[in-house]
């Protein structure tokens, strides 16, 4: 069975790439190329897609 994710565990999900790093690999600097973005947020989580890729992770044309 899984456990329920901690916090740190959900924005973890988070891409770790730097902006400037994602951007040398052609990935989208704002999700680091995963099209999504996870929040916590006053106890509330969730994923929203990014908005700058529109969900496709790549860098901007
Ligand atoms: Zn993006």
């Amino acid at each position: 069975m899984a456990k329920p994710l901690t916090d740190e565990q959900w924005i973890k999900q988070n891409s770790n790439l730097g902006p400037t790093r994602a951007r040398l690999l052609g990935k989208c600097g704002k999700c680091g190329g995963k099209g999504k973005l996870w929040w916590v947020f006053g106890g509330e989580r969730g994923v929203v897609q990014c908005d700058r890729c529109r969900g496709t992770g790549e860098a901007a044309k």
